[in-house]
């Protein structure tokens, strides 16, 4: 950099480089809530604590550091079986990533390494046990790693959900480095207790902390107290009124997730199903034609969706209810990550409280476990319950509900005849499970564009902005879409997001010109798939 020159230039330089990062490689205009913040705390140097909620945008909070700093940035991610997936995401963006993972051979990790220390990669993906292994130690001493993000930060922490002691190594590691690298820690999982384990045990120095709001206003959250059979009847008029809508239905055990698939499948709808007492190569195979747009209704239990990257998920439907607030949180968030309108149901019953306390009363404990221990335990299980069913029987706002749950001040959410009230749940709109089976009324608000989509937003465009010829023609660009996915063995959502192909509809590009300012299109994506699209439009 120049010396004299302006300082407040010097500082408002990276910020313009990651715009048009973003700009360039996502095809994005505008940050979300919370990234840029991340993004330039690592631009300067300094470590980050980043919570945000699921679909908030925590990849990009690296992804754009990683290709603006050069070297190698190494990204720690619990989840193996993504990895190959992420990396081809990034591909599609322009961006060079790799992984070493156990899926590889010696022999291919060695190439891997050899050419991240050639400079072929932005970024690399590794499990944290890796970070333990000599072989890996050496190879990272000898390339270039200006940063380190730690993805699902909160495995560090016993009082996660999800602790993985191999995160306890990642200080270990970054002090073997030659030079410090920015460590930036990246987790949904909103307890003060966590985030004080995640910054302590991960030796962040001095870190950033962003905290971003847990509200999702594009979701819909909805609770209905249903029966277990009318519920199925609910179930298959939804399916019908939204025929091309595609989601996850939970259910709690897994004979109840064969039966729904099974009454869904006989009903002509394309499900499969997913849960722990299937083989692996099954549960492959379901999760597999879900995100490749093959089948439409995924029916799970709660061992499904971890890091499921599929960003068109348009509704999230729980039958019966899940142990806590936390857990049901994490499924409905699986709805709308691409920002467009989702909708979340609950449908539950009293029975189902029943089998919740029972599952409570049946918990497992390792044999040494102390008496007093086990007592607490219980005591904890019992309390994230009631808190659950307190949602589920509500009379005041959902949406409320579960920023107070999060400790996120709920008065944001506007207020209505002076109590905060979201025109987003089922309680504000004082809407019937009736109601959700006809046609015309959850389109109200995909006329909005992009993340304002929103179920809140009182100053919605009119009922039906969206024509049928609109609706055609994004089922034109859908079937596009998968074809092109096929061709290039990528998964539908790396070509364009659902938000991305809505925002075509409504744009109507004549040019590539016009095309690159459709959000979510990039240089990368319009270079290989642009032509493909505007002729489709064209059309
Ligand atoms: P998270 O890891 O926080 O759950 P992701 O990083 O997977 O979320 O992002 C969720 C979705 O949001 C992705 O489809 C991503 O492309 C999209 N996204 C991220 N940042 C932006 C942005 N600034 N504008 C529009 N869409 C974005």
């Amino acid at each position: 950099m120049v010396a004299g020159e302006n300082g407040a230039n010097r500082r408002e330089e990276p910020q313009a480089c990651a715009r048009e990062a973003l700009r360039t490689y996502f095809g994005y205009d505008f940050f979300r809530p919370g990234q840029e913040e991340v993004i330039s705390s690592i631009l300067s140097g300094r470590d980050v604590l980043a919570v945000m909620p699921t679909g908030a945008g925590k990849s990009i909070c690296y992804q754009i550091p990683a290709v603006l700093l050069g070297g190698l940035t190494l990204v720690v991610s619990p989840l193996i079986s993504l990895m190959g997936d992420q990396v081809r995401s990034l591909k599609e963006a322009g961006i060079r990533g790799s992984y070493l993972n156990s899926t590889l051979t010696p022999r291919q990790q060695e190439v891997v390494m050899a050419r991240a220390i050639a400079g072929w990669y932005d970024i690399m993906y590794v499990a944290p046990e890796r970070l333990s292994d000599q072989r890996f130690i050496s190879f990272a001493q000898q390339v270039r790693m200006p940063l380190v993000a730690v993805d699902e930060a909160h495995c560090v922490s016993q009082w996660g959900q999800d602790f993985r002691p191999a995160y306890r190594g990642i200080p270990a590691f970054v002090n073997q480095l030659p030079r410090r690298p920015v460590v930036c820690a990246l987790t949904a999982t909103a307890t003060a207790r966590v985030r004080q384990d995640v910054s302590r045990l991960l030796d962040l120095l001095d870190p950033a902390i962003q905290v971003n709001g847990f509200d999702r206003p594009n979701l819909l959250l909805s609770s209905f107290e249903l029966t277990p059979k009318n519920r199925t009847r609910w179930l298959l008029g939804y399916l019908a009124a939204h025929p091309t809508w595609s989601g996850i239905v939970y259910a709690t055990t897994r004979k109840k997730v064969d039966e729904l698939a099974e009454a869904l499948r006989a009903a002509g709808i394309t499900a499969v199903s997913y849960h722990a007492g299937m083989e692996n190569n099954e549960r492959a195979a379901s999760q597999e034609a879900f995100v490749r747009d093959e089948a439409r209704v995924m029916v799970a239990t709660n061992a499904f969706g971890m890091g499921i990257d599929k960003s068109d998920v348009r509704f999230v439907v729980n039958c019966g209810l899940p142990l806590s607030l936390e857990e049901y949180y994490q499924e409905a968030g699986r709805a709308g990550r691409d920002g467009e309108p989702a909708e979340c149901y609950l449908l539950w019953s009293r029975g189902d409280i029943r089998t919740c306390h029972f599952f409570i009363d049946n918990t497992e404990f390792p044999p040494e476990t102390p008496q007093t221990e086990r007592k607490t335990l219980l005591r904890n299980r019992e309390r994230l319950l009631s808190a659950m069913i307190d949602y589920a029987m509500s009379e005041s706002c959902l949406r409320a509900r579960v920023l107070r749950y999060f400790g996120q001040d709920a008065s944001s959410l506007g207020a209505v005849d002076g109590s905060a009230g979201c025109d987003g749940c089922s309680v504000c709109l004082g809407s019937s499970a009736e109601e959700y089976l006809r046609v015309a009324r959850p389109r109200r608000a995909f006329g909005a564009t992009g993340y304002s989509g929103s179920y809140r937003t009182r100053e919605l465009p009119s009922e039906t902005e969206v024509t049928d010829e609109d609706e055609r023609l994004f089922q034109r660009l859908r079937a596009l879409r998968k074809q092109l996915a096929d061709e290039y063995h990528v998964l539908p959502y790396m070509v364009f997001s659902d938000a991305t192909l809505r925002a075509m509809v409504r744009r109507r590009p004549a040019n590539v010109e016009e095309l690159l300012e459709v959000s979510g299109v990039g240089r990368a994506k319009l270079q290989r798939y642009g032509d493909a699209f505007l002729e489709e439009i064209n059309r």
